[in-house]
């Protein structure tokens, strides 16, 4: 495993959302933090089936165009009763030709449970994985999951993406109604995160 010992990160993402919560993970940590949208990268296509495949793209990416390793987030929503759905493929059921709709994309994940009778409670996981890359072509993968259910109606006006209709195990409250202190230790990403710490940043 490759330690990182640089003193920049490229965080290669242009979402609002993912870009906070990876950032305040590496606040502890001695790296001066940048992100693809401020170096104004463009965004690499998604054309892999897997989390691991487009995080790579988007890291490697960000690395050979930056000249600096670069870490990227690929994640979704897997719901048991929709067969893993929308998985790999959960951005692009917000997609509209005005922009990202997550509403939207909430309801028809709700509805397609519905419309199927699938029982209650309707089991589901954020999926996340890293990719830490360098400009060499070396890289690193983790992988991190945060088991819960779905619930309807939406509830929680916080975080981003689907996090108002996730509720996590062994809580009452809803992503979207956590504060990012709540939710932060209860994510895929930070379960990731935790992997690569103790990969690339502890000796
Ligand atoms: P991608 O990794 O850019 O393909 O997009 C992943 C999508 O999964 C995001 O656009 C969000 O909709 C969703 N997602 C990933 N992580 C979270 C999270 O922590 N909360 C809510 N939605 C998330």
């Amino acid at each position: 495993m490759r330690r990182f010992d640089g003193s920049k990160l490229v965080i290669a993402t242009h979402n609002a959302g993912k870009l906070r919560e990876i950032s305040a993970l590496l606040a502890p940590f001695d790296v001066e933090v940048t992100s693809a949208g401020e170096l104004g990268l463009e965004e690499p296509e998604e054309t892999e089936a897997t989390f691991i495949g487009n995080a790579r793209i988007k890291a490697h990416f960000a690395a050979k165009k930056s000249g600096l390793p670069a870490l990227a987030d690929d994640s979704g929503i897997e719901v048991d009763a929709l067969d893993g759905r929308p998985g790999v493929y959960t951005a692009d059921w917000a997609e509209t030709p005005n922009g990202r709709d997550f509403a939207m994309a909430m309801s028809r994940v709700w509805e397609e449970c519905e419309a199927m009778g699938a029982p209650e409670p309707r089991v589901a996981r954020f999926r996340a994985t890293l990719c830490l890359a360098w400009p060499d072509g070396h890289d690193e993968i983790f992988e991190g999951a945060a088991e819960g259910r779905l619930v309807w109606p939406m509830r929680g006006e916080n975080g981003f993406g689907f996090d108002p209709m996730f509720l996590p195990d062994g809580h009452n409250q809803t992503f979207g109604e956590m504060t990012p202190e709540q939710k932060g230790p209860l994510t895929h990403r930070t379960a990731a995160f935790e992997k690569l710490v103790a990969g690339c940043f502890e000796s």
